[in-house]
């Protein structure tokens, strides 16, 4: 899952996309709301981290913009305003969700696994074939109830398809999931990280190749 952070606090910025890349999450972060709308425009986010107070746009007018034109992208506010208006005025312009720092990172990781949950209708743990997925442990148990031992990307793909389960997912789509700007995948690594998945799967559940268009997690 990726998410994009627009935050202008470099020891901030610094530690929540630490914080989220152990918990996971691939993060790409910018320092103004001006480079927002370029990201967006580039890859598929499940979640955008906002704070309220940047130079030139401000967070409160970035999220009016973005639901004025229309996204339904889930926002988390993070900010150091603990005032009670700020908070209603940017849940009323369309935020999903806020967080006052100083926060601690395993609470912001959980509320960012609530959004993307609530976002895709999926449950915290789910079970396609035999495979029981568990969103927020992060693993997956099959029905011999042993957790299936994934690498990160692995995890990352699993949990991208689980999201979509039954639909198609692009390799574009998977690759933008499972790594930031800062790191090159390509298509032929996605290959092989979704065929040493599918080992690890067994006959549990199966990632479907559909050709010229992606993958599918179905029941075995
Ligand atoms: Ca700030």
């Amino acid at each position: 899952m990726r998410i994009l952070l627009v935050e202008d606090d470099p020891l901030v910025s610094d530690a929540i996309v630490r914080g989220l890349a152990t918990a996971g999450y691939a993060v790409d972060a910018v320092t103004d709301a001006e480079s927002v709308q370029v990201h967006l425009d580039a890859a598929h986010y499940d979640l955008a981290i906002v704070d309220l107070g940047l130079p030139g746009e401000d967070g409160f007018t970035l999220v009016h913009r973005l639901r004025r034109e229309g996204s339904s992208l889930p926002l988390l506010i993070v900010t150091a305003r603990d005032g009670l208006d700020d908070r209603i005025n940017a849940l009323d312009l369309g935020a999903d969700d806020y967080l006052v720092k100083p926060f601690a990172l395993p609470e912001l990781a959980a509320r960012c696994r609530a959004l993307i949950r609530r976002a895709t209708a999926a449950a915290n743990e789910m079970v396609v074939g035999r495979l029981r997925i568990d969103l927020a442990g992060r693993r997956a148990i099959n029905d011999d109830r042993r957790a299936l031992e994934l690498t990160r990307r692995e995890w990352s793909i699993l949990e991208c398809l689980a999201h979509h389960s039954g639909r198609v997912v692009s390799k574009e789509r998977l690759i933008q999931a499972i790594g930031s700007w800062d790191e090159e995948i390509s298509g032929n690594a996605i290959e092989v990280h979704v065929s040493r998945l599918r080992a690890k799967l067994g006959e549990a559940a199966t990632v479907r190749s559909i050709r010229g268009l992606g993958y599918r997690l179905d029941d075995a």
